[in-house]
């Protein structure tokens, strides 16, 4: 298994190396609105959640993407391709793709390179996840879906996220550092809906975002199989959402709630 340890990717820097080391001791609250999106592999926040980042960034939100792992052996197929390829390279390559379609989105990135196909996640990345949480505060939380029996990472990467929203609930971990409250967490769409038990009920207007959402798409270009097909699930997603609403929208992005939606007013 690679390394457990995480490091700190991006330019703009969500988090240096020296305030990783006391993350879990920091107290002060983001002066901006937050969220954290939990991605398995390096792009998988663009295809399933960069509409929701690029519309939450130009808000005015400070949002946060942790890449559990690069997507180095099994979603890289293009760089293996190359001759002389190594794993070094393909890691470099995708966090370099990463980092550039994050700050096309606003989005600051943080890598954990715990390794993926197969991904195995240890304790000491779920406390670091849970520390992150408690730093970050995040109004709401987006990772994958529960079940996907292409991609067990995908899966594991969701049960990661949640587990570490949960023990930053609990007020008998590290004390020293106050509890988060309970954050909505949306579950990303996966790439064939219908075998993992997910379903779109929540239908977000990104049409507005759109550009950027594509833009982002253009810098994955190891995965330019992907560019259209993504095309089609948001226009799709879009259709439906103008179908369920009163509103023109063009291009949407779908999510699966994990908990029940608390509010005041059902209209
Ligand atoms: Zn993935």
């Amino acid at each position: 298994m690679a390394s457990a340890k995480p490091f700190f990717g991006s330019d703009s820097g969500a988090l240096a190396p020296e305030e990783k080391k006391s993350f879990r001791k920091v107290l002060i609250v983001a002066d901006k609105k937050t969220a954290l999106v939990i991605s398995a592999h390096s792009a998988d926040f663009v295809w399933r959640a960069g509409g929701a980042i690029a519309l939450y960034a130009e808000r005015g939100w400070e949002v946060t993407v942790v890449c559990l792992s690069f997507g180095e052996r099994g979603e890289s197929a293009k760089l293996w391709r190359e001759p002389a390829m190594t794993m070094e390279k393909v890691k470099a390559n995708r966090k370099e793709e990463a980092d550039r379609a994050a700050a096309i989105l606003g989005a600051k990135t943080i890598f954990f390179d715990v390794g993926d196909y197969p991904m195995r996640i240890d304790d000491r990345v779920l406390f670091d996840l849970a520390a992150l949480f408690r730093k970050i505060r995040p109004e709401f939380v987006l990772t994958h879906s529960l079940n996907d029996p292409y991609n067990f990472d995908h899966p594991l990467a969701s049960h990661i996220a949640q587990e570490a929203r949960i023990v930053a609930q609990a007020h008998g971990h590290d004390p020293g550092t106050p509890v988060i409250g309970a954050p909505p967490v949306f579950l990303f769409e996966p790439h064939q809906p219908e075998q993992c038990d997910w379903k779109p009920q929540v239908l977000l207007d990104i049409t507005s975002v759109w550009p950027k959402k594509y833009a982002a798409f253009k810098e994955m270009s190891a995965q330019e199989h992907l560019w259209q097909y993504y095309e089609r699930v948001a226009l799709q997603r879009g259709v439906q959402a103008s179908r369920n609403s009163n509103k023109t929208i063009k291009y949407g992005e779908a999510y699966q709630r994990v908990f029940p939606q608390v509010t005041e007013d059902l209209a």
